[in-house]
């Protein structure tokens, strides 16, 4: 069984659009296995931000199904976690804080996330500690470098466990040093814990670096035309 599995799927963002015909993505068929590690890669505006919505449950498809592990999607938190280009983390929390939060959001009581703050906390410095922000567990965003940040997001992003990890453009603001550094960490996270990936980007070396498949999307209409199997040998 896939664990993403995309059937015939259209979206249309309102029903004026849709009477018009016109599909922010068209009639998209995808096959992810367990544990994969695909890169979308695409001109601005094929749909990439659109799939991911999809793939989240943010948005019902106007046509067609979704499976994510075999189950409708229901909604963002629940199997996924998500990172973007801007790393957005609360600016009054300390980094340990924010990387707690979605911890704190799939808690249904608050009671609860209380009593197991202290494991929830060991949790994240641990975290924190394995992609090397060890020492800056307890400093505030503005006191860490934008590489840093990224980090820290990629962190808060992985700290309910989640079985898929949602990647928008996530290094495009930083600088290629740093980038590649990442990549390693993000590499080193993966084959560690084999959850799903999806990477939007648009650098094809990072798509290659990283993914084991790259989908290659077509502006107008937003389609999958090229798929292209990586086969590196892995660390
Ligand atoms: P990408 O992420 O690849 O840049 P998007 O998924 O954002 O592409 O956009 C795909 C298409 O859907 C584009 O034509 C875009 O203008 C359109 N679109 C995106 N979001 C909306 C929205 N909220 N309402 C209407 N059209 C949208
Ligand atoms: P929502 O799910 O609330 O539509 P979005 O982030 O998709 O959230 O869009 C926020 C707002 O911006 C919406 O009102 C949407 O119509 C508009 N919008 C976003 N991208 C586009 C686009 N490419 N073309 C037209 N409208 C857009």
């Amino acid at each position: 069984r896939s664990f993403i599995d995309f059937r015939d799927v259209w979206l249309a963002y309102n029903d004026e659009l849709l009477r018009a015909g016109q599909f922010a993505v068209e009639a998209i068929d995808l096959q992810v296995r367990q544990g994969e590690f695909i890169a979308i890669v695409g001109p601005s505006g094929c749909g990439k931000s659109t799939f991911m919505k999809l793939a989240t449950g943010l948005r019902p498809p106007s046509r067609g199904r979704i499976l994510i592990d075999g189950q409708p999607v229901t909604g963002p938190l629940k199997i996924s976690g998500m990172a973007f280009q801007a790393p957005s983390l609360l600016p009054w929390r300390t980094t340990v804080d924010n990387v707690m939060l979605p911890l704190e959001i799939v808690e249904p009581f608050r009671s609860n996330f209380k009593s197991k703050r202290k494991e929830y906390e060991a949790r994240a410095r641990a975290l924190l500690q394995k992609v090397g922000l060890g020492g800056y567990e307890d400093k505030f965003p503005w006191q860490l470098s934008g590489g840093m940040q990224q980090r820290a997001s990629i962190c808060r992003a992985l700290i309910h466990e989640p079985k898929m990890l949602l990647l928008d453009e996530p290094f495009g603001a930083l600088d290629a040093f740093t980038r590649e550094e990442l990549w390693c960490i993000l590499r080193d996270l993966w084959t560690e814990q084999r959850f799903n990936v999806v990477l939007v980007t648009h650098d094809l070396r990072e798509s290659v670096f990283l993914a084991d498949t790259v989908y290659v999307m077509s502006k107008s209409p937003g389609r999958f035309v090229a798929k292209r199997e990586i086969d590196l040998p892995r660390p």
